[in-house]
């Protein structure tokens, strides 16, 4: 059964009703939410209610991870070392034995619903059926997914990871963005299979440990977004502040319906839209090309992120978009502008996952499918190809979106600024 209503005073009045005498919980981590918890509890214990809160969502608190300063890490390889060196987190909980579930007091039930009678689902239209496909709900499905990657995926992981048109990754963000899975389940099951005898273990150790270290980048989003609590709105480099973002809504809606006659982009762009999921290597690409070749600011791409994506986290989204524009804490430099069409021939050089998303250009050769601008006319023709028709030309020429990203930049005074301090700012 679901209430709906103020968390607090629907937490409050279940307890008042029930008679509770316990409340348990799993923290969160946003300041928000952090304030929301730490009254929540102060109120309950008031009223002589015991309150504990675990980590259900994290390997690690993001307090009790820091440099000889006791300052937060700034740069991701100091940090991940700090979390290795504490060794394993702890296993996961077990399952309780017996669950002994009360009927809901009779004064609530009325309030009360089921998940299917809030209609969250999209029925007019129902613009869904792409996400259901791809991303069956729930925790048997994310422990299943879990249970095949490790199986059958875990040693391709180290090499084959970067190219989209190899389903070489976990696909486990959704499950784990949503709490469907922990990480600490993820990480027992990780070395559990490391250790597993009979396998080539130099590859299966590289792999694990690359593994190991995505889900250290997942962690660190967290520590960002614990220590710096406008992570989404303010960039973490003030100088960035300075950047002359583009006001280009024709440009932006180009980007996010995948037509920007850029074949790399456009397909993540409607993978996306389609699945709600999109390979890493090609989020940096997309996101860098709003960012840099069109120069529009990255809180435009992370609020469509935001809405578009399964995996959409309050953490990961906004840190990785300011690690790609360069404002964020140990991001990429400005100045490494992706070219998208070299990303598109090194990443997926036989055109694969270009091919499956932007079918308009599945008939041309390797060679040309990541630039069909270079195309001679009769190629062109024998692909089916009207550039301008049936797939747009490009929205901006690769060098003169360089050279413009990077005047922009040096207006940041060289974007050398110090990062934010933390806390500062608005929740
Ligand atoms: C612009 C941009 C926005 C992003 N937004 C999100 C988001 O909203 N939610 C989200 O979960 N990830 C986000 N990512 C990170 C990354 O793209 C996805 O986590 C990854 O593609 C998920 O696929 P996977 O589960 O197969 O990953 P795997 O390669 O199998 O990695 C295992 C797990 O590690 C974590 N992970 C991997 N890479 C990253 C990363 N760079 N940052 C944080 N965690 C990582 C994820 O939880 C992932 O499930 C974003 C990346 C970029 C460049």
């Amino acid at each position: 059964m679901l209430l709906q209503g103020d968390e607090a005073a629907t937490l409050e009045a279940l307890v008042a009703e029930s008679g509770a005498q316990a409340v348990y919980w799993n923290r969160r981590y946003g300041a928000a939410q952090r304030e929301a918890d730490r009254a929540l509890k102060t109120a309950l214990r008031e009223r002589g209610v015991r309150v504990e809160s675990f980590n259900g969502q994290l390997l690690n608190e993001p307090w009790t991870v820091s440099n000889q300063s006791g300052e937060p890490f700034r740069v991701f390889g100091a940090y991940w070392r700090a979390c290795l060196r504490r060794g394993d987190p702890p296993p996961p909980a077990s399952e309780p034995e017996r669950m002994i579930f009360q009927s809901l007091p009779a004064r609530l039930t009325r309030r009360a619903s089921k998940l299917d009678d809030l209609g969250l689902a999209p029925r007019a239209p129902d613009w869904a059926s792409g996400l259901r496909a791809a991303w069956p709900a729930g925790e048997e499905a994310a422990l299943e997914r879990l249970r095949a990657f490790l199986a059958t995926d875990l040693d391709a992981y180290a090499a084959g990871r970067e190219e989209p048109g190899d389903a070489a990754t976990s696909r486990l963000s959704p499950y784990l963005a949503v709490g469907a899975i922990s990480p600490r389940q993820v990480w027992a099951a990780l070395k559990a299979a490391q250790h597993a005898q009979g396998r080539d273990s130099a590859r299966r150790a590289a792999s694990a440990e690359k593994f190991a270290s995505e889900l250290g980048w997942r962690e660190f989003c967290h520590y960002q977004r614990y220590h710096y609590a406008d992570l989404a709105a303010r960039n973490l480099r003030p100088a960035f502040d300075a950047m002359p973002w583009r006001k280009d809504p024709a440009s932006l809606r180009a980007w996010q319906c995948g037509l920007t006659g850029y074949p790399l982009v456009d397909a993540g762009m409607r993978e996306l839209w389609h699945t709600g999921w999109m390979h890493n290597r090609v989020r940096m690409v997309a996101a860098s090309f709003l960012t840099k070749h069109l120069l529009i600011d990255w809180r435009a791409g992370e609020s469509w992120f935001w809405d578009t994506l399964v995996d959409a986290d309050p953490a990961s989204n906004p840190a990785n978009w300011q690690w790609v524009a360069g404002s964020g804490v140990d991001a990429a430099p400005y100045f490494r502008i992706f070219n998208p069409v070299l990303q598109g021939q090194k990443f997926d050089p036989r055109g694969n996952y270009v091919r499956r998303w932007v079918p308009e250009l599945a008939g041309l050769p390797d060679a040309l499918v990541h630039e069909p601008w270079k195309a001679c006319v009769q190629s062109l023709a024998a692909a089916g190809v009207r550039l301008g028709e049936n797939y747009p030309q490009r929205i901006i020429e690769h060098e003169l979106a360089r050279r413009r990203a990077l005047e922009g930049y040096a207006k940041t005074a060289g974007a050398k600024g110090r990062t934010a301090s933390k806390q500062s700012g608005r929740a």
